[in-house]
Parts: structure tokens; sequence; C-alpha cells
């Protein structure tokens, strides 16, 4: 089983370039990205056949490693483009449950961060991966013990900047990824300190994804703070 997955990894690896040179019309489903067994899976159960057109056009990149700024409208799908990379990413660096935290994803409310929690439980259930959800309004003591032991977080600002503060177990020293969700709307509500105070305190050596609706000024403004030569992937719609 062991080298099965060796193998596996070293296979995955080889196709990430070769999905670079492909023209993205030919890749209609999930099948065709190079994707481990466990998120396949996970995905075909939740009956996620095909990707969207920001999934598509964002997996190319984000697959090979590279940060990736991403505009498409809401309901298009980024949440499932966020997901698969941060599982694929942790998975390529082979973590264990006891690595500690590998991912963070920041959301602007508690519903969109309970929404995206959901989904990495649901398309990520074949990983070993574990997965907290910190969120203002629920018991703070508990999520600090949780906090220590877990994999991917998905939070709120201002909840995780509190844990930053005040609680020793959160370690952000081995982050693998960032992924800043609906950036636009934690713009529009006021977040932009807390996000600089956030990304301050963690390692640069990283790979970063941000996702908003729209592409504003001030989601520029962030995305050079945060991210490191992103490639730009926007999807309009058709007239
Ligand atoms: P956004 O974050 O862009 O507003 P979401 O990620 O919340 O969009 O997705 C909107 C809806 O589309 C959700 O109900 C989700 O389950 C569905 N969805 C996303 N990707 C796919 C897909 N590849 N196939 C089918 N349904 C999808
Ligand atoms: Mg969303």
């Amino acid at each position: 089983r062991k080298d099965l997955e060796q193998k596996s990894l070293e296979e995955l690896d080889s196709r990430y370039e070769e999905l670079l040179k492909r023209n993205s019309a030919t890749l209609k489903k999930f099948d065709d990205f190079p994707l481990s067994w466990r998120t396949l899976e996970g995905l075909r159960e939740c009956e996620y056949l095909e990707p969207t057109e920001i999934q598509r056009d964002s997996l190319v990149y984000s697959l090979s490693g590279a940060d990736v700024v991403g505009a498409a409208k809401t309901g298009s799908g980024k949440t499932l483009a966020l997901v698969i990379p941060v599982l694929e990413c942790l998975w390529k660096a082979r973590w264990q449950s006891q690595y500690g935290l590998g991912a963070l994803v920041i959301s602007p409310t508690r519903e969109l961060a309970l929404q995206t929690f959901s989904t990495f439980n649901a398309v990520g259930k074949n990983h070993d991966l574990s997965c907290a959800l910190l969120i203002g309004g629920s018991d703070v003591e508990y999520e600090k013990s949780r906090v220590g032991s877990v994999n991917i977080v998905v939070c709120t600002p201002g909840r995780l900047l509190q844990h930053m503060d005040e609680n020793e177990r959160l370690v952000c020293d081995s982050l693998q990824m960032l992924v800043l969700d609906e950036a636009d709307r934690m713009l529009d509500m006021g977040f932009a300190q807390q996000l600089n105070a956030i990304t301050s305190n963690l390692p640069r050596d990283r790979q970063t994804l941000l996702f908003s609706a729209t592409q504003t000024r001030n989601v520029k403004d962030l995305s050079r703070v945060c991210t490191k030569d992103p490639v730009l992937v926007s999807v309009h719609e058709k007239a």
C-alpha cells in the first residue's frame, strides 16, 4: 500500500507540467486532472464530476503550486476551486496528522466558513487530514483544545487573530497554503488590517490562493501583499 502511494505520488508530479501545456478545453472532467485517488473518490461520492469554469481554469495553476488570484461571480464554484488544491497540496507534501497546521482558509462570515468546512469534510473524507472551524459564536475553549492537533483550519479573521494572540497551541510555522476566500467581501467588511496582521504572522514560503467575486482596487492591493507572482484567473459572464 505504501509503495503504491509512493508510485502514484511520483506519477502525479510528472502530470502537473503536462497539465500546464494542455488546452483547457480538453479538461472536461475531474478525472482529466492529476488528482489523488482520495480526492477523486471524494468528488465522485459528492457527485461532482465536471469542473466549473473557474475550477478548471484555476486548478491548472493551483495544482502546479503557483499562487492564484481568482475572480468569478457568486455561485460559480469557488469553494471547490480552493478545497481541491488544499487537499492535493497536503497530499503531495505527504502531510501526516501529527505535522500540525498545513493550510489556513479565511472566510468573511461564519456561514461561509461553515460551508467551506463542510465541503472539506465531504470531499476530503478519504484523506487522513483533520479540519477545524474557528468562528466567533462557538466555544473558544473547545476551539483552543482542538487547534493544536489540526491540519486544516477554516476561520473568520477576527477569531483567528484571537487564537493567534491567546492560544500558544496555534502554531503556523509549517504552513504550506493560505487561502483568502471572498476577499472582496472581507475588505468590504473592514478586515484589511486584520488580514495584514494575520499574514505578517505566517511563513513567507507558502502557496497563496485568493478568491473574490469582483476584482476591485482593494482586492488588487491585498493580493500584492499576500501573493507572489500570482496567476490571475478571471471568469467573465458571457454576454
Ligand atoms: P461561489 O463560492 O463561487 O459563490 P460555491 O463554491 O458556493 O460558489 O458553489 C455554488 C454551488 O455550486 C454549490 O451549491 C456547489 O455545491 C455547486 N458546485 C460547485 N462546483 C460544482 C461542480 N463542479 N459540479 C456541480 N456542482 C458544483
Ligand atoms: Mg464562495
